[in-house]
């Protein structure tokens, strides 16, 4: 699954490449990426140009001069190439001037579709989580969402209307770096500790990003020129069980949290 750090590299990148470009053609090679668009439907997008590319929740939502968005969901993992290649594709986007973008086929369960502006806040509506790769949150905006969601710390920063597609792995490491326990309930968090929590979200998603993401598999995340993100190395927790913690003596372990696997070190958070 990619989070925040991965989508918006991959949104950066795809911006970078087709931002005021117009749009040739979309070839779909596998039709189970595009169900619900039909034929005719991808001919209206012809000649249209991509004026921006935004983010909403996992997908790169391109705003059409025409009106439209085109949606490609990459939450559940893609591999995007803007260079010809020869990797079996899944599906081409042509443009009248430059190179294609492809998505290769094989790799994650990427989606398409094309939608209207108010189809798109009907079927995606905005959740108002906090988004800093959007802009930065106070410290009050921040402490008053969590104290007053209450709920178990993990279950709130992987909440989709709390923190913006943030997943198992950015959750925990965290709540590493903040030195609480998954299940601490917010609301009973000391200042101190909210405010080790709120640093923690930002310097982490931050580092991320800047690393260009996180890839922890061979068919794992990979930006427009096929290379893997960078943050991988810097883990703290996420699939280091049984390894030793780097801020204290302890060990790294693994435990089931709602149901879900859940890295923490047990000595330093608390
Ligand atoms: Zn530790």
């Amino acid at each position: 699954m990619l989070e925040l750090p991965e989508i918006e590299t991959l949104r950066r990148e795809t911006e970078r490449e087709v931002g005021g470009r117009k749009l040739k053609a979309i070839t779909v090679l596998e039709d189970r990426l595009a169900a619900g668009i039909s034929a005719a439907d991808l001919d209206q997008v012809d000649g249209a140009k991509v004026s921006a590319i935004k983010r909403r929740r996992g997908n790169l939502v391109w705003n059409l001069d025409n009106g439209n968005r085109l949606l490609l969901d990459v939450s559940r993992g893609i591999a995007l190439r803007r260079a010809k290649g020869d990797e079996p594709t899944a599906m081409e986007f042509t443009f009248t001037q430059g190179g294609p973008l492809r998505v290769l086929a094989g790799i994650g369960d990427p989606k398409l579709d094309l939608l209207t502006v108010a189809e798109l806040d009907a079927k995606w509506p905005p959740t108002g989580a906090i988004d800093l790769a959007e802009q930065a949150v106070s410290w009050v905006v921040f402490a008053r969402a969590f104290v007053g969601n209450g709920g178990p710390l993990r279950s709130l920063l992987t909440s989709p209307s709390m923190v913006e597609s943030i997943g198992a792995l950015y959750a925990d490491e965290i709540l590493w770096q903040a030195g609480l326990r998954p299940d601490r309930r917010a609301d009973k968090l000391g200042s101190q500790e909210l405010r080790r929590l709120y640093r923690a979200v930002a310097e982490v998603l931050h580092d991320a990003l800047k690393a260009g993401g996180t890839t922890t598999s061979a068919n794992g995340f990979t930006d427009l020129g096929g290379k893997a993100g960078g943050y991988q190395d810097s883990l703290e927790v996420w699939g280091r069980d049984g390894l030793p913690c780097r801020r204290c003596r302890g060990t790294v372990g693994v435990e089931k949290f709602e149901g879900k696997p859940t890295f923490r070190c047990a000595d330093c958070q608390v």
